[in-house]
């Protein structure tokens, strides 16, 4: 292996709240800025998802951070995963499937020691959450064909959800070898087509549109690609962090605070709260408790692996581009934008409908699954 790239998470950013006092956004909805050409990603051309939220923020007045971040990631015309997607060495950010077939292969293992522990059910599909560049998937799945004589009467199908087209046609490629079917008839799939080693693949933009069924969830670095709303603690009480066009710079745009509470206050701050800054991520809220429905009715396990904490770090929304950290104001749509995922907010929105453990360190887990005796062979 030569050398991998600064993973996403060696350099984080100060772990505190902003340290600087964020300017108050002005109550009323107003009209700033005239409007010349936007500065943005480095070579002094303005990027069209920055036009786009300028005349969006022009129009309406300041936006969440979660309204943002989505934009930025996955607007269907100007979004990075949705046009830049860059994972790997030649991209912006690097992933442990992208630096060894390892990391897959044990998460395959894992799998199947679940699904021998499970009583071997007589069929079982594997869900990936973002699947990226589909190389997790596929260390995954040679996992399986190795082990086919003990899956030889187990009926198993991958579905994987993704929103990106640009990422969706790499995972065709690496898993079918492009030979896949758009818009298959009577199916919630956008596409399907058959993995190299035999094996059916569907493609969905929704977890809610996968059949039902006994399943295997894998969610690789996909929560922390989920948009945050920001919280700031303030002498009045908590304000929301949005995004505002700075009056000072033409075309920039900069934090700030709302000036009364939000619908976000009111509803994700927890009344036991002790830090001063916080970031509630509600969409992986909704995705786990989906999770945690479908496992509960029809059976399963499921595999969340990303940076994080359990529920006390502050202030980790940063931006990666080129393997560097990148202001996350800067450009919008040409740098991957990411936060560290609270696993205590995860297990809580299962509502005890399943068993929860960890989280544990990434270390410790691939140790007990027998990192380095396959490092050896
Ligand atoms: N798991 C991969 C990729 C991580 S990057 C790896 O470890 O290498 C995040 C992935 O999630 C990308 O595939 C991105 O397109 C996808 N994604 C981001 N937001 C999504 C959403 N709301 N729904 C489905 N997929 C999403």
């Amino acid at each position: 292996l030569s050398p991998p790239p600064e993973p996403r998470g060696a350099a984080l950013p100060l772990n505190a709240a902003p340290s600087s006092p964020l300017p108050t956004a002005p109550a009323a909805r107003r009209c700033s800025g005239a409007g010349g050409e936007a500065e943005a990603d480095g070579s002094g051309r303005a990027t069209p998802m920055l036009r786009h939220l300028l005349l969006k923020l022009r129009a309406t007045g300041p936006v969440t951070v979660a309204e943002y971040m989505r934009e930025a990631l996955t607007n269907p015309g100007q979004g990075y995963y949705t046009r830049r997607g860059g994972i790997g060495e030649s991209g912006d950010f690097i992933t442990s499937p992208e630096i060894s077939q390892v990391f897959g292969e044990l998460i395959g293992i894992w799998y199947i020691s679940e699904w021998i522990a499970a009583g071997k059910p007589k069929a079982f599909q594997l869900v990936e959450l973002g699947p990226g560049r589909g190389t997790l998937a596929d260390d995954v799945l040679r996992v399986f064909k190795q082990l086919a004589s003990l899956l030889s009467k187990c009926d198993v199908s991958i579905h994987l959800v993704e929103v990106s087209p640009k990422l969706s046609e790499i995972q065709a490629l690496v898993l079918t070898g492009g030979k896949v079917q758009l818009n298959p008839k009577d199916e919630s799939a956008y596409m399907k087509g058959v993995s190299k080693t035999g094996i059916p693949i569907f493609w969905y933009r929704d977890i809610q549109d996968v059949p039902p069924g006994y399943s295997f969830y894998l969610a690789h670095e996909f929560f922390d690609a989920l948009p945050i709303h920001k919280f700031q603690r303030t002498e009045k009480g908590w304000r929301e962090v949005l995004v505002d066009i700075d009056p000072e710079v033409p075309d920039q745009l900069r934090f700030v605070l709302s000036p009364s509470s939000t619908p976000g206050t009111v509803n994700f701050i927890q009344p036991e709260e002790t830090r001063d800054h916080v970031e509630v991520c509600p969409e992986a809220g909704v995705v786990i408790q989906r999770l945690a429905c479908r496992i509960e009715k029809d059976g399963g396990a499921a595999l969340v692996a990303d940076y994080g904490h359990d529920g006390t770090k502050t202030d980790t929304f940063r931006g990666f581009r080129n393997h560097k950290l990148h202001d996350v104001l800067i450009a919008p749509g040409t740098a991957d934008l990411t936060a560290d995922v609270d696993f205590s907010y995860l297990r809580k929105m299962t509502q005890g409908r399943t068993a929860t453990l960890g989280p544990i360190k990434q270390r410790e887990f691939l140790k007990n699954m027998g990192i380095d005796l396959r490092l050896q062979v």
